[in-house]
């Protein structure tokens, strides 16, 4: 055994990414898999921000840039702030990086050390905990009940915050539950935050992806947090573009230039052929979101009517927003089929991929063991196929 930093020897492979990546290797194995797992739109980067990047490269843009993104992209991030999100920014404020996660582990990593909490209401995305976990801080997990759809509580939040919590994580559209807090949510949220005077941090990656009306800032209706508050996005949602690596934050000055310097000793400014690329995703026009969005509305509809149907399978709240369904399981729980016992998300998942040959997620590291996650990010036709599967797999469990 070689001894490991103790952080890093703590960290467990993302949840979401080993699913796909055994789908994956199944798949080349010749078993024919389908995919529920990915967390990643299946349509094509459009074709105007592909030509932004062959123009890149014809003007020879292969070079180093400034660390947080260059000038022309840290304007395209300003006008998208004020324009989506009616919030100022200016760029010595914005730290683009290579994904929305590699902005959020670099803020994180700067603003918390040994002692700290950081309140991440759960069910929340996989990387979260690991993120806080490795900045030295420690996650504090407060469960967000399904009855309130998976949304925190402000009593709740209140009694979270100890003398030691330092910040919180938001985010809205919820991957994976798909929730979306109202105006009026966050203004009760936002009042004990500012109390508080914590770091409020609100991953924004999912906005776009939401099906009525518009995604409320937690900053525009209470801007006197953006003296402690971080503003996290991404162009791999709303644009496709998950293979390009591209993200970034916004905040005060101070915590933007202590990540910007991590970033500068670890790894560097980023894809120079990405962020002319982004430039061009955030500027010009937007009607892709829509037409992506007229598809994720069919699939949502058949989904939820399938996951309803399915034997042991509890969805009472229909997902706001981003692309995942959240059933709940519990019914499934102690079901076994040729001596496989059920026993909470993670097992089942893992026998319909075995049986059923659908690739779930789990929901035990998403802090919610008795759920597992399914991701509509794919073709209806696939999601007939795999809800067929799922019923037959069903039928066959032994109770
Ligand atoms: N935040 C959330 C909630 C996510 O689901 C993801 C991607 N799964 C990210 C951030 C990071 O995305 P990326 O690094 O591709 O920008």
């Amino acid at each position: 055994m070689i001894k490991l930093n103790r952080r890093i020897a703590a960290i467990k492979p993302s949840a979401t990414m080993a699913a796909e990546a055994r789908a994956t290797e199944l798949k080349a194995a010749g078993v024919d898999i389908i995919s529920l797992a990915a967390g990643e739109p299946d349509f094509d980067t459009p074709e105007r921000i592909k030509d932004a990047a062959r123009r890149a490269l014809t003007d020879g843009m292969t070079h180093y840039t400034p660390v947080s993104g260059t000038a022309a992209l840290k304007e395209a991030i300003r006008v998208k702030l004020k324009r989506d999100n009616g919030l100022d920014y200016e760029p010595a404020e914005i730290l683009a990086s290579a994904g929305g996660k590699q902005a959020e582990a670099n803020v994180i990593a700067a603003l918390f050390d040994e002692g700290d909490e950081v309140i991440i209401p759960t069910p929340a995305w996989v990387s979260f905990v690991a993120m806080v976990n490795l900045s030295g801080a420690e996650a504090q997990l407060v469960r967000c009940a399904e009855e309130r759809g998976f949304l925190l509580d402000p009593k709740q939040l209140r009694n979270a915050i100890t003398p030691r919590t330092r910040g919180i994580i938001l985010n809205s559209p919820s991957n994976p539950t798909g929730a979306v807090y109202s105006s009026e949510q966050l203004a009760a949220l936002a009042r004990i935050l500012l109390d508080a005077g914590i770091w409020v941090m609100s991953d924004d990656v999912y906005e776009h992806i939401v099906y009525d009306g518009a995604v409320p800032h937690i900053f525009q209706i209470e801007p006197r947090l953006k003296t402690r508050g971080i503003v996290f996005n991404s162009l791999s949602k709303a644009y496709a573009m998950t293979g390009w690596r591209i993200g970034f934050a916004a905040g005060p000055r101070e915590a933007i230039g202590a990540a910007t310097r991590l970033q500068s000793q670890n790894s560097g400014n980023p894809n120079s052929i990405t962020q002319a690329a982004a430039i061009e995703a955030l500027t010009g026009p937007q009607e892709e979101i829509h037409t992506m969005m007229a598809e994720f509305r069919a699939r949502r509809e058949l989904v939820v009517e399938r996951v309803r149907r399915l034997d042991g399978f509890r969805l009472p709240n229909v997902p706001q927003g981003a692309f995942y369904v959240f059933p709940n399981i519990a019914a499934l729980i102690g079901a076994s089929l040729n001596g496989t016992k059920i026993t909470d998300g993670n097992t089942l998942a893992e026998l319909i991929l075995n049986e059923a040959h659908v690739a779930l997620v789990g929901g035990n590291d998403f802090d919610a063991p008795e759920h597992v996650r399914m991701s509509y990010a794919t073709s209806l036709a696939n999601l007939n196929q795999a809800f067929d599967r799922i019923e037959e797999l069903l039928r066959r469990l032994k109770h």
